[in-house]
């Protein structure tokens, strides 16, 4: 498999960088104490075509794939988690719009998600309900020409800035199959019966809006159904079938900045005479983490590739999630080791990088459940 880009995609990873390193390094700090963001870096990043590249040109996007996706988020990671997220997680949904939605829903929605004029949002994880989605509570019930949706939802990604929420119901709670219970239901977030509460305190990636959400006799009509009724649970399967491949670009960012600034600190400080990177034990480590870094990229270039060639192999892509985000939490835990005490002061980008990691092993499936997700085309 050749793993070589092409001079278009090497201009992608070369503009979204410069963008990144222009914009992001100034502010990275101030979002992460203070858990803000300032949406004009998200419109810039609209307005320059960063946002929603996979988005086909029918709907005002570029056109191009979930890989090239992936290149622009690793760039963008990098040079600050916290950012990257808060930027390219604005269009978390549009993959299920592009996979299920009807004609018009993807012609309202997504010109606007390119434009830097809306965003979409998905939440599936309620408090009862998050590695195992089919427990999923929240009802969707059907009244006249409309859907009744009454229930709760917890750590929904922009559940206070979204335009549009795609919102996992359960339609049939008496559907012998526990995966045929659940449906996709579309709810502008402007509908009477949408409450979201910001929660504070996050870990890492604290530019990036989290929010629970209460959702109380909420009305939209029948026809914001997304995809089968019924069918929820296999196109969140779907979904995630391009998203986790999002967080294993995710990942690959983040160890990149963390082996980088783990080079540049080893060079510059000196200990007993001689630079840090001059003893083995720090070269080992950094040994480790370039081969982890390019292990996890080369996972994703071929799952990535392989999916916008209609190939869709889910354990690959487990496999992928998985391994770069554990990779990540490994060399950020490294860096901050390799920076001693500096990397515990949150000057030093190494310790927002270890609490930014964290995240990368559980949000769109655990780690652990992606390990059952490679098992299950092993051991059948
Ligand atoms: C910052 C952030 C952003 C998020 N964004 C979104 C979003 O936009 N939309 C959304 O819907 N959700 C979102 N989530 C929720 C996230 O996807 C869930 O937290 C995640 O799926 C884990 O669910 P849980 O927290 O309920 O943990 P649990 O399911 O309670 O799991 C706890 C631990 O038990 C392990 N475990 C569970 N079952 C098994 C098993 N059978 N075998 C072995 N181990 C098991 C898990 O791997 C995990 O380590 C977000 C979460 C965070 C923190």
């Amino acid at each position: 498999m050749d793993f070589g880009l092409n001079k278009e995609q090497q201009d992608i990873v070369a503009a979204a960088k410069e963008f990144a390193l222009g914009e992001f390094p100034d502010r990275a700090q101030e979002f992460d104490r203070n858990e803000t963001f300032d949406q004009d870096i998200w419109r810039k990043a609209c307005e320059l075509g960063f946002v929603g590249i996979f988005i086909p040109e029918e709907y005002e996007g570029a056109g191009y794939g979930f890989l090239e996706h992936c290149l622009i988020t690793e760039e963008f990671w990098a040079v600050d988690p916290g950012i990257g997220q808060a930027i390219l997680s604005c269009t978390f949904g549009s993959e299920l719009l592009m996979l299920f939605g009807t004609e018009g829903q993807k012609q309202t929605i997504l010109p606007k998600l390119v434009a830097g004029e809306a965003i979409i949002a998905t939440a599936i994880t309620e408090p009862d309900a998050g590695s195992d989605p089919t427990g999923a509570a929240t009802t969707a019930v059907k009244d006249g020409d409309s859907w009744v949706i009454n229930g709760s939802k917890i750590f929904a990604t922009n559940g206070n800035l979204a335009d549009y929420m795609m919102i996992f119901c359960l339609t049939d709670a008496d559907n012998p199959s526990r995966h045929h219970r659940h449906s996709f239901i579309l709810v502008p977030t402007e509908a009477k019966g949408y409450e979201s509460n910001k929660l504070y305190g996050k870990m890492g990636i604290r530019a990036s809006d989290t929010a629970e959400l209460s959702l109380s006799d909420l009305r939209v009509p029948l026809e914001n159904l997304v995809g089968k009724e019924g069918e929820g649970f296999h196109e969140l399967m779907a979904f995630f079938n391009r998203t986790r491949l999002h967080v294993c670009a995710q990942g690959v960012g983040l160890a990149k900045a963390a082996l980088e600034e783990s080079i540049r600190h080893t060079r510059g400080r000196h200990q007993f005479g001689a630079p840090l990177a001059s003893f083995q034990n720090t070269q080992f480590k950094l040994a480790e983490m370039a081969t982890g870094i390019r292990a996890s990229r080369n996972l994703y270039y071929e799952a990535a590739s392989e999916l916008d060639r209609g190939n869709i192999d889910h354990a690959l892509i487990s496999m992928a999630k998985w391994y770069a985000g554990e990779n990540a939490v490994r060399c950020a835990d490294a860096a901050v080791q390799m920076h001693g005490g500096y990397g515990y002061i949150d000057e030093y980008k190494v310790q927002r990088l270890y609490r930014d990691a964290k995240i990368l092993e559980i949000y769109e499936g655990s780690k652990e459940m992606e390990k059952i997700i490679i098992a299950g085309t092993l051991v059948r």
